[in-house]
């Protein structure tokens, strides 16, 4: 027998229409300079009307992929709703990668339109020669500056001139809504394209209390950028519900968070780590009032447990972990306690906390172990993450990269994990990080996590150097923070580690850097600092 419901298409426009009904009292605030640029939800659709209305006598038809190269930002979510429910795919662009790979997505992807923010620009002029397929700027400003893009419009003149009654059409669920491009640190970078179904769905697994409860009566900071995974798709679910949005802008450093969080009274924000260590390092110093903030969700990058428990026994805040991919939409765990683990005592719960957490409804997992088989959920033996779902990827665009990613119907995400008894995955590692010394495997984040613990040390990352007996060594880079520069040594660090990992695992040596370098998204780019240690000779090799 069939089930007799209706063939209702899980579609972004429900969500646009929502908003618009019952939230347009709403608001989406930017940071624009030292002021705020104020918007409301029913402004924000009325606009999306425009901008489609637009978009269509630009050319943009059914399936056609419109580029974005911008920050956080209100017309950034305009055009979020107005391309994929006009049935165009957005493709919002890592700005942060070097020009090669931008041109390679961009023409890649195919994209007929790039709107792109003005301080932007530059960028995008030294690109265009190479964009083949671009048929149209649109610079998202009032007015068009001087420039060699060519065509060249404004946002705000082009929508003074459209109508705002757009009538929106009938899309399938498995219509592509949305792409973004791995920022895989290694050869080009893949094409993923989202249906309107995987957000769709994806939208209520974030509103779900377990996960991040996102709800009408949140303000949410998306600070994670919106060309990251579509801001883990913090714009949907928050447009979805009728929750408030802060966008930042470009002002991402530390003070322009804590500001936006106590002016604007933001309950839920989201972002890398190396954000957040970055604030924790200012509060130590200054004073905000951060009491607003009911979640901080951190993820993309192992939160260090020391960084959970700070923000936490120092400041009342409540930091949860969490981890996704750009395969995944992101979402993929989530770091709660279960209501029989709040009583455990405070250091087991910490650890629990600083595992990347439970899968949530909707994603399922396996770990899968060297000789093909399923890992046991022991928190002990490690295997491959696999993972499969209605937001996980099914094969990437036009890339014959592909079938290397899958495994039986499982994306294999890449990640050496455990999972323990409770469901928790804890990532030990990229397949490519993990230092592989005499047969046994070192976790480099379960060292790094734990000298960031010290209270001299601002980061650190832990990298394999070639050893001729143990085929790998763990190497400690790490930045002390501006206050020990000088009085920091080897020998503390490793007395630190000592008490907490058996005698093969500690470090053969510790460098102290500036700093750790970074990949476009701001995680640890440990590839650099393993070409930089390339030839490194460890005092245990050399005898020193
Ligand atoms: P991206 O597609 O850029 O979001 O990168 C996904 C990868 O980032 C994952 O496969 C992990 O290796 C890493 N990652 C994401 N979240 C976490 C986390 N909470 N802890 C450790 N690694 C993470």
């Amino acid at each position: 027998m069939q089930g007799q419901m209706m063939d209702y298409q899980l579609t972004l426009t429900p969500m646009l229409e929502r908003a618009r009904r019952l939230f347009y009292k709403k608001e989406i605030a930017t940071k624009a300079g030292p002021a705020m640029e104020r918007r409301t939800y029913g402004e924000m659709a009325e606009r999306a009307g425009r901008l489609a209305n637009t978009l269509e006598k630009l050319g943009v038809r059914r399936g056609d992929r419109v580029a974005t190269f911008a920050w956080n930002n209100a017309r950034h979510l305009e055009l979020y709703f107005a391309v994929p429910c006009m049935g165009a795919v957005l493709h919002p662009i890592n700005l942060r990668l070097p020009g090669e790979q931008i041109a390679y997505i961009v023409n890649h992807a195919d994209d007929k339109v790039l709107f792109v923010d003005p301080t932007l620009l530059p960028a995008v002029e030294k690109l265009a020669p190479h964009l083949k397929a671009v048929k149209h700027f649109v610079v998202m400003g009032d007015k068009i500056p001087e420039t060699t893009l060519n065509p060249i419009h404004a946002y705000e003149e082009l929508l003074k001139d459209a109508a705002s009654d757009y009538a929106w059409p009938r899309l399938h669920e498995n219509d592509a809504a949305a792409m973004c491009y791995t920022s895989g640190t290694t050869g080009n970078p893949k094409g993923v394209a989202y249906s309107h179904r995987a957000i769709y769905l994806h939208s209520f697994g974030l509103s779900m209390a377990d996960s991040f409860g996102i709800c009408e009566r949140d303000t949410v900071m998306p600070v994670v950028p919106m060309f990251h995974v579509l801001a883990w798709g913090t714009p949907f679910v928050s447009t979805m519900v009728g929750a408030k949005i802060v966008f930042p802008g470009p002002h991402l450093q530390p003070r322009d968070l804590a500001e936006l969080i106590q002016n604007e009274r933001v309950t839920l924000t989201a972002g890398v780590p190396t954000l957040w260590m970055g604030m924790l390092a200012l509060m130590e110093k200054e004073r905000f009032d951060l009491s607003s903030l009911r979640e901080m969700i951190v993820g993309g990058a192992a939160a260090p447990q020391s960084m959970i428990e700070t923000y936490e026994k120092k400041h009342g805040l409540k930091v949860t972990h969490a981890w996704g991919m750009t395969e995944m939409t992101p979402l993929g765990t989530v770091s709660k306690l279960k209501s029989y683990q709040i009583d455990l005592p405070e250091a087991e719960r910490f650890a629990i906390r600083a595992k990347q957490g439970t899968p949530a409804m909707g994603v399922e997992i396996r770990a899968v172990d060297e000789n093909g088989g399923e890992a046991p959920w022991d928190g002990k033996t490690f295997g491959e993450l696999q993972v499969r779902g209605p937001w996980i990827i099914s094969s990437y665009y036009n890339d014959d990269r592909s079938p290397q990613s899958f495994m039986d119907g499982w994306f294999r995400t890449g990640d050496v994990v455990t999972i323990d008894p409770e469901g928790y995955v804890q990532i030990v590692d990229r397949t490519k990080d993990v230092i592989k010394s005499g047969g046994e495997w070192i976790s480099s984040q379960d060292l790094e996590n734990a000298i960031m613990a010290h209270p001299k040390v601002l980061e650190a990352a832990v990298i394999a150097v070639a050893h001729p007996k143990w085929q790998e060594r763990p190497l400690a880079c790490v930045v002390p923070k501006p206050d020990f520069k000088d009085s920091i040594t080897k020998e503390e660090i490793i007395e630190h580690l000592r008490g907490r990992f058996d005698k093969m695992y500690l470090p053969d040596d510790v460098v102290f850097i500036e700093a750790v370098p970074k990949t476009s998204v701001g995680k640890f780019d440990k590839k650099v600092l393993r070409q930089s240690y390339r030839e490194y000779v460890l005092p245990s090799v050399s005898g020193g």
